[in-house]
């Protein structure tokens, strides 16, 4: 017996975990049967006989039953209080009727306070019979003092009340927007549907959500994240004009859950790099704050999406011969967007940059490069986000010039569906090429990108390893030589998005004096046929020791 455990034992031990299948991330211990937790952190992993000595009075005691744990998941890419908006928001996907869709927002209007604009909700008018488009008349009697604004669930039309459009101006005089339309009836009478561009129209008038609002969307966020095992998010955050206002608004949400003792998963959380200003005036530098909310750490965009054609190519798309793309204002303006770098690298703040496109990616390489040569040598955990499309000659560069590809394996076998119709078959081989950048010696952290896709890491892990796209047209999977194995991917989602939030000396394996963050699995995730991993499901999270989820049965 060691010292530090002799020392260990003459003192209280809050909770003592036995009996599992501890899978521990720490290379000179890979698997245990048990630990201790002390004051947040673990004070001994080992056998269960040696760790049960541990226990006094009062320590908790959890029996595994031979059960896998891991440590707790870190997600390193999350919009945290888009996705817990559309949680405690309305819910319309599933409504199958029209009456249905009008019945679930009046129930919902009638528990919202006047006045409060009704949001998200993610219709799809595909699943009525007949599929008609929704109007403003089939919710207006229902919804009199709550302004409603709801999405279908393309992102790309938007149902608006009578007040939601009395609110923003609109009437029949209202002229369509470029790139986008007021769709009208008959007597040329505004429906309610607002496409594209035209949603601008209303949206300029909507306020800013309320503490209230925040609070409750960021609880649901944090219910959901524990429900799956998440113990960590790092919070991307927003895009668009109002993306540090909007995140300024969260960080306040966050400091309140923390302050009331609500706030259970740990948060770091991004600001846009444009803004870095606001950080570095004051002093703060990545990581400031404490184990449950820092930040510090900032976040550029190089591009848009493949979905949407505006990922920058070097070569044009394939369903689009005259278009490859385009990078975003910020980095068209590329030494504004460098000298902002710069900056916020010599003020100590972590830079992760959205890169889709193989253009994109390259073209962030060359400024981090140019980056470490300026400013010199640090650890400074570069990040691109996405990391998508990338040319094989690109791949060498992440490793070479230490940076990390965050990346969200669940996308891969959702785009995998159509991404070759836009890419063709040649620039897939390089597309999410988890193995190949792993292989080069890449640190990979992965993250869900939730609200964009689910937050379950046993769906990403799922998807890693068998990149079997969600229409069931790759049972052996689309590119089945970028596929990971299981702890690889494990790895990922712990230690590697630990190391990408310059955090991994608390977290990420299961070791002492790191923190009590892990997760009690259905089923053994590294013994099993891996097309089955997609059933496998969290039964207990723990933070900090303390049990902050249990799956009833
Ligand atoms: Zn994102």
């Amino acid at each position: 017996m060691s010292t530090s455990m002799f020392a260990t034992a003459q003192s209280r031990v809050d909770l003592i975990a036995l009996h599992g299948k501890i899978w521990t991330e720490d290379p000179r211990t890979p698997e245990a049967e048990a630990l201790a937790v002390r004051d947040q952190r673990i004070v001994a992993v080992g056998d269960s006989t040696t760790i049960e000595k541990l226990a006094g009075e009062g320590t908790k005691v959890i029996d595994l039953h031979g059960r896998r744990v891991t440590p707790g998941f870190n997600d390193a890419h999350v919009h945290f209080f888009w996705g817990g908006q559309s949680l405690a928001s309305v819910h319309l996907l599933d409504a199958t009727s029209k009456e249905e869709f009008r019945r679930r927002i009046a129930d919902f209007a009638r528990t919202r306070p006047s006045g409060e604009w009704i949001v998200d909700g993610n219709w799809d008018e595909q699943k009525w019979s007949p599929a008609q488009l929704p109007t403003h008349q089939l919710i207006d009697d229902v919804t009199p003092n709550n302004p409603v604004w709801v999405n279908r669930s393309d992102g790309h039309m938007m149902l608006a009340n009578a007040l939601a459009m009395k609110l923003a101006g609109i009437t029949r005089e209202t002229k369509d927007v470029p790139g986008g339309e007021i769709v009208r009836d008959m007597e040329g009478n505004p429906t309610g549907i607002f496409k594209d561009a035209a949603k601008d129209l209303v949206e300029r008038v909507i306020p800013p959500p309320s503490d209230a609002q925040v609070d409750a969307a960021l609880l649901a966020a944090q219910r959901y994240a524990l429900e799956n095992g998440v113990t960590s998010v790092q919070d991307m955050g927003f895009t668009g004009s109002h993306a540090a206002d909007m995140q300024a608004l969260v960080l306040r949400g966050y400091e309140r859950l923390l302050a009331q003792k609500k706030l259970k998963v740990r948060v770091s959380a991004r600001f846009p790099l444009q803004h870095y200003d606001r950080l570095a005036t004051l002093g703060v530098m990545t990581n400031f704050g404490n184990d449950t909310l820092v930040i510090g750490s900032v976040k550029a965009f190089a591009d848009g999406s493949l979905g949407s054609g505006t990922a920058w190519f070097f070569a044009p798309y394939n369903d689009a011969p005259n278009s490859s793309g385009l990078p975003t204002d910020e980095l068209a303006d590329q030494e504004k967007m460098y000298a902002d770098m710069v900056a916020a690298d010599r003020a100590g703040l972590h830079i992760a940059t959205h890169a889709i496109g193989d253009r994109a990616n390259k073209t962030i390489l060359d400024l981090y490069e140019r980056l470490e040569k300026q400013n010199g040598p640090a650890d400074r955990r570069l990040r691109i986000e996405h990391a998508q499309h990338l040319r094989s000659e690109d791949i060498p560069r992440f490793a070479q010039l230490r940076v990390i590809a965050s990346v969200q394996p669940y996308h891969c076998i959702d785009d995998g569906r159509w991404a070759e119709r836009r890419i063709g078959h040649q620039r897939a081989l390089t597309t999410y090429a988890f193995r190949s950048l792993l292989d080069a010696g890449t640190t990979l952290a992965f993250g869900s990108d939730w609200f964009v896709a689910p937050i379950n890491p046993l769906a990403g892990i799922y998807a890693a390893v068998t990149r079997r796209t969600l229409d069931g047209k790759n049972p052996d999977g689309w590119i089945p030589e970028q596929k990971l194995s299981v702890a690889q991917a494990v790895h990922a989602y712990t230690v590697g998005s630990a190391y990408a939030e310059s955090q991994d000396d608390a977290k990420g394996s299961l070791e002492q004096g790191k923190l009590a963050d892990f997760v009690v699995l259905s089923d053994d995730i590294f013994h099993m046929d891996p097309v089955k991993i997609e059933d496998v499901h969290v039964e207990i999270t723990v933070s900090g020791g303390a049990i902050v989820y249990q799956r009833s049965n």
